[in-house]
């Protein structure tokens, strides 16, 4: 194995740069719990003011974002609707029963994009038998579905049938700025009416930790009581947040790259017929694809891609997921391509 990989496995692998570094050394801080700590106050108000909402709160990950806005908008025995390749769904521990005591409807769509008729048709009647079902969350943009970007109108449509019957909206938007980056369309905007959003500072914006949840000044007092009893609760976490303003000055740019290199990527995959993309082609930063010929099992191949220098996630039902960040250049994203078609040929022929 090569001693350097060009590393697609995630946007989680990015390495804080020297100059996010040199941010987080020179915090001003204080007391997180009493609000004392100006710099986390600040990526509170900023990351606010990104999604058009009236307050938010850091924390300590992604993850710790939906639990606490699932915890804040249900109690036990609710019923929540998710797609069925969600985060929240597939890969949280299943915090949202573990934790919240809400079972979980999960929704099959092609992409993590469902309809509004679904969500109609998976809220419960009101009877004394039926959990109540309280709680609607999407993806924007999904994740182990590919990348897709909700569309305005849908998004909408979804989130006012959810209303209507009077469930809260949830949107985990971990990668909603690659989202934005590819359309033009505002976290504002695409935020717009829910009842709570978050945006990850770990992923494509390259800090070591971090994420923000916002909604309502209420909804995020409530937000707040979760993180504190779920341990989340900081104290000098300016040393955190510094590297999220760093990343909201310098870093979203760079978002648009990210999915442009992904589309490099596809332009040269998709030239071969051994490759099957699902979605057809990217709309982010993340690729999804499985294999036409025979005898190319997904583990295998991303083992040899391994080998030859490129590190990509093998899911499951034979599918790869490869997504680029900042730590992969343009020229490393056509390598990537040129070393995972080269593989996929060598396993084709090889039978
Ligand atoms: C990464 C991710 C999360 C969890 O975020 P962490 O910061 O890793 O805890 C949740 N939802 C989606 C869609 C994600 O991609």
């Amino acid at each position: 194995m090569k001693s350097h990989y060009i590393d697609l496995f995630s946007d989680t692998q990015t390495r804080p740069t020297p100059g996010m570094r040199a941010a987080m050394a020179q915090a001003i801080v204080g007391d997180e719990q009493s609000d004392d700590d100006p710099t986390t106050l600040e990526l509170c108000k900023q990351s606010a003011e990104l999604m058009g909402q009236e307050a938010g709160v850091f924390m300590p990950s992604g993850t710790m974002c939906n639990l606490a806005a699932i915890l804040t908008h249900t109690r036990p025995g609710d019923e929540m609707i998710c797609d069925h390749q969600s985060h929240i769904y597939c890969t949280e521990a299943a915090g949202a029963s573990a934790l919240a005591g809400v079972s979980v409807w999960p929704l099959q769509s092609p992409h993590g994009i469902f309809e509004v008729q679904q969500v109609i048709d998976a809220v419960r009647p009101r009877t004394r038998t039926a959990p109540r079902t309280s709680l609607l969350t999407i993806e924007q943009t999904t994740n182990f579905s590919g990348g897709a970007i909700w569309p305005l109108a849908q998004l909408r449509a979804v989130r006012d049938a959810g209303h209507a019957h009077g469930l809260k909206c949830h949107m985990d938007g971990a990668r909603l700025l690659n989202a934005t980056a590819t359309t033009g369309i505002s976290a504002a905007e695409y935020a717009s009416g829910w009842d709570s959003v978050w945006i990850d500072l770990s992923k494509g914006l390259g800090c070591p930790v971090g994420a923000v949840l916002c909604g309502s000044a209420d909804f995020i007092h409530q937000a707040w009581q979760w993180k504190y009893r779920l341990g989340g609760a900081m104290r000098q976490s300016g040393v955190l947040a510094a590297a999220g303003l760093y990343a909201l000055e310098h870093n979203i740019a760079q978002l648009k790259t990210d999915n442009m290199n992904a589309q490099t990527i596809w332009n040269t995959l998709s030239g071969s017929d051994l490759f099957r993309f699902d979605p057809a082609q990217p709309s982010s930063n993340i690729l999804r694809f499985t294999f036409n010929a025979e005898g190319i099992n997904a583990e295998a191949f991303a083992k040899r891609c391994l080998a030859e220098g490129v590190r990509i996630r093998a899911l499951g039902g034979n599918f790869i997921r490869a997504t680029t960040h900042l730590d992969v250049s343009a020229q490393e994203a056509e390598t990537a391509a040129q070393t995972m078609l080269s593989v996929a040929q060598a396993m084709a022929t090889r039978g």
